[in-house]
């Protein structure tokens, strides 16, 4: 496996970072990740720009143009031979001497890896997805798409003792969104719903795509806070994600979703946002 380190391709063996990186001290960085299909990427100036937006926001100098990312993450993907995954960006504020407070002038660490998944054929597509529900416990900035994770990782266990694969984040009684996806539902009105951009969710690149498709194919958007007990009427839910498109949920917190099988019309925008991503739009 090729690691793409600060400028170099190296073995993975070969790729050390500090133990003074401000990334493994303070999660004093931001990372982006953007899908694979057919070895070309997917959606990808969407996923720099919003890589850069989060750089902007924490104060890091964006190393590399976009242009040159999107170099970089393909000479990435074909050093790896990958076909069908995800590229996987970190970049930390750098190295120094442990200080709450960041001297001006560091260097950030740059790190790249690939990882091959299938995504399009997943099982999880046939069979679809049990969630369960666990109270949020993230910080107020939930736009950066920040490396510190602890309250995802915490909810993503307690998913998994549950049996779930995913796990939708509550606050107030309202579902801000899956714990590495956005949350969707299809009310029997025929609406997908999902909650509005702000501080409390990550704008989801993936989100946006498939909204555009769900107008085009003539249903209605609203963008609004869902409720838990709305989620477990819902005609359909879904959740989408850069690495895994759009997953169909069959349970929440052990109830049945319709008749407990992935829905026709989240199986179609799961259908049309492949068939963009097969068209290449992005780089
Ligand atoms: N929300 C959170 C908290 C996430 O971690 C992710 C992706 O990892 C998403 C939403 C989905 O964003 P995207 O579609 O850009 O991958």
């Amino acid at each position: 496996r090729i690691i793409h380190l600060d400028g170099a391709f190296v073995p993975a063996a070969d790729a050390r970072v500090s133990v003074m990186d401000r990334g493994f001290l303070f999660a004093d960085g931001i990372y982006e990740v953007s899908a694979v299909l057919d070895g070309r990427l997917v959606d990808n100036d969407a996923h720099l720009a919003r890589l850069d937006r989060s750089l902007e926001a924490i104060g890091i100098p964006n190393p590399h143009t976009p242009a040159d990312w999107a170099r970089l993450q393909l000479e990435l993907v074909r050093r790896n031979g990958l076909v069908e995954g995800v590229v996987y960006i970190q970049v930390t504020r750098g190295a120094a001497e442990r200080d709450f407070a960041p001297a001006p002038d560091l260097a950030p660490t740059v790190v790249m890896f690939t990882q091959a998944k299938t995504i399009v054929d997943a099982p999880v597509q046939a069979r679809g997805a049990r969630v369960v529900t666990r109270p949020d416990l993230r910080w107020a900035r939930r736009d950066i798409k920040s490396v510190g994770l602890l309250a995802q990782v915490m909810a993503k266990r307690e998913a998994a003792a549950a049996g779930a694969s995913e796990v939708f984040m509550v606050e107030d009684g309202l579902v801000t969104e899956g714990g590495s996806s956005t949350a969707f539902i299809i009310t029997s009105q025929g609406a997908v719903v999902t909650r509005p951009l702000s501080n409390a969710v990550l704008p989801g690149i993936t989100r946006l795509a498939v909204m555009r498709l769900a107008a085009d194919e003539g249903l209605t958007l609203e963008e609004r806070a869902i409720r838990v007990d709305e989620t477990y009427e819902a005609e359909e839910v879904f959740f989408t994600s850069a690495s895994n498109f759009v997953v169909p949920v069959v349970s929440i917190d052990g109830r049945n979703i319709g008749d407990g099988c992935p829905g026709p019309r989240t199986k179609r925008l799961m259908a049309l946002y492949v068939g963009l991503a097969r068209a290449g739009t992005g780089s």
